[in-house]
């Protein structure tokens, strides 16, 4: 027998997977809502001027591929602790908070699962009910048991919060509870700024640990108010860790630009966090990619890039509503029986439309691809293809 003859095939990807039947379809209308990735009105992966000016900027003054520090450009790491804690942020002048350059949101969460598995090995993980696929695999593989906290409520289409409180209440002393900062994945159903205050009660209260994983920071409501919530929590006070992701908010996912940081005590003790950190990140890649990290740091550190950043992003922002807007009201007229308006309360890329794995299934039928558990990307609608969508919603209804 062959040394790795008993090894069993891995369970498909279900959101790579619909991807792949997406590609077989050779229907020219299709339409593929089930990924996670911002397309503009004409169906494409944006390439932002922002980044082509800053990636003109950099062939000017073309640098050898050194190594980069293990914890990252450092550059990158400020203008991230800048952008993520704000500006002013007592933190930063303190020293107290730390930072590292990560491979993706993806990345930044597994440095975070290797340091808190180091240093709190008892710990419990809870990730929100339902959740990015990816966060219970990535934790389990870090060596942690994952549970899920009460989160969405299927009747109202929103959070289920008492139920959240009333789990967040129950867990142990020491358990890692994983936050979606704002736009949350799957369900695009957050929570209000006085909901969150008492999330942050609880957690200290319970004496939690708290991971906010912002992925999507300026898809919500706005840069400075999608990271409302990450300032809240260092006001607070207590351990925090942050993971965010520069991969839609840059239009940059192959790039994997990301970063993880951590709230410490003391400038002294942020000395030593720092010191461990980039003992995960050696262990495992030993230092980022250069290039990702190169062109968010030039483009959040020049003032023009930055105005020119924070615009397309507004208007990325802007795209996703309209297309609320217009699934709600096209949705109002062909489907007249069922109420949409929630899809309009929504947040971010995303939308629990509702629809049951039989109704996806029927869509599918219509060369309209979407997740079995009813979630599509908003980001995904046009001007060209929301009709199509909306006729084949109404029509498998
Ligand atoms: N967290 C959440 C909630 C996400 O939705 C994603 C990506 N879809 C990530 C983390 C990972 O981001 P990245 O692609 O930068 O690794």
């Amino acid at each position: 027998a062959s040394l790795f003859g008993a090894i069993d095939m891995a369970p498909r990807d279900p959101i790579l997977g619909i991807t792949e039947a997406f590609n077989a379809d050779t229907n020219p209308a299709k339409i593929n809502l089930g990924v996670g990735v911002y397309y503009d009105d004409n169906g494409k992966v944006p390439l932002l001027q922002c980044v082509q000016q800053a990636e003109a900027k950099l062939m000017e003054q073309l640098s050898p591929r050194t190594y980069l520090p293990i914890e990252g450009l450092a550059a990158y790491d400020k203008a991230v602790q800048e952008l993520v804690f704000g500006a002013d942020s007592a933190v930063i002048q303190e020293k107290r908070a730390v930072t590292v350059q990560a491979i993706g949101g993806t990345g930044a969460l597994k440095i975070g699962a290797d340091f808190l598995k180091r240093f709190s090995p008892d710990s419990q993980v809870f990730i929100s009910d339902p959740s990015w696929e990816n966060h219970r695999a990535l934790f389990e593989s870090a060596g942690f048991i994952v549970n899920h906290y009460t989160y969405y409520d299927p009747a109202t289409h929103g959070v289920d919060f008492e139920g959240m409180l009333s789990s967040l209440r129950k867990m142990d002393a020491g358990s890692v509870v994983v936050l979606h900062a704002c736009c949350h994945n799957p369900t695009g159903a957050d929570l209000t700024q006085e909901q969150w205050g008492q999330v942050i009660e609880a957690v200290q209260a319970g004496g939690l640990i708290p991971f906010l994983d912002m992925a999507y920071q300026g898809f919500g409501a706005g840069i400075a108010e999608d990271g409302a919530v990450v300032r809240r929590f260092v006001d607070a006070g207590g351990p925090l860790l942050v993971s965010n992701s520069f991969s839609k908010s840059f239009s940059l996912y192959g790039e994997r630009v990301g970063a993880l940081s951590v709230v410490a005590s003391s400038t002294e003790e942020a000395a030593r966090l720092l010191s461990q950190l980039k003992r995960v990140v050696r262990t495992n890649y030993s230092n980022p990619p250069m290039h990702g990290g190169k062109v968010v740091a030039t483009v959040l550190a020049t003032p023009e890039l930055r105005q020119l950043w924070e615009d397309e992003l507004a208007g990325m922002r802007v795209r996703i509503k309209e297309m609320r807007e217009a699934l709600v009201a096209k949705l109002a007229e062909k489907a007249p029986g069922r109420d949409f308006a929630f899809v309009r309360e929504q947040v971010g890329m995303f939308s629990y439309s509702g629809l049951t794995k039989e109704q996806v299934g029927k869509l599918r039928d219509e060369s309209i691809y979407a997740v079995d558990t009813g979630r599509i990307c908003v980001a995904a609608l046009n001007s060209k293809n929301i009709d199509l969508v909306v006729d084949a919603i109404a029509k498998v209804l």
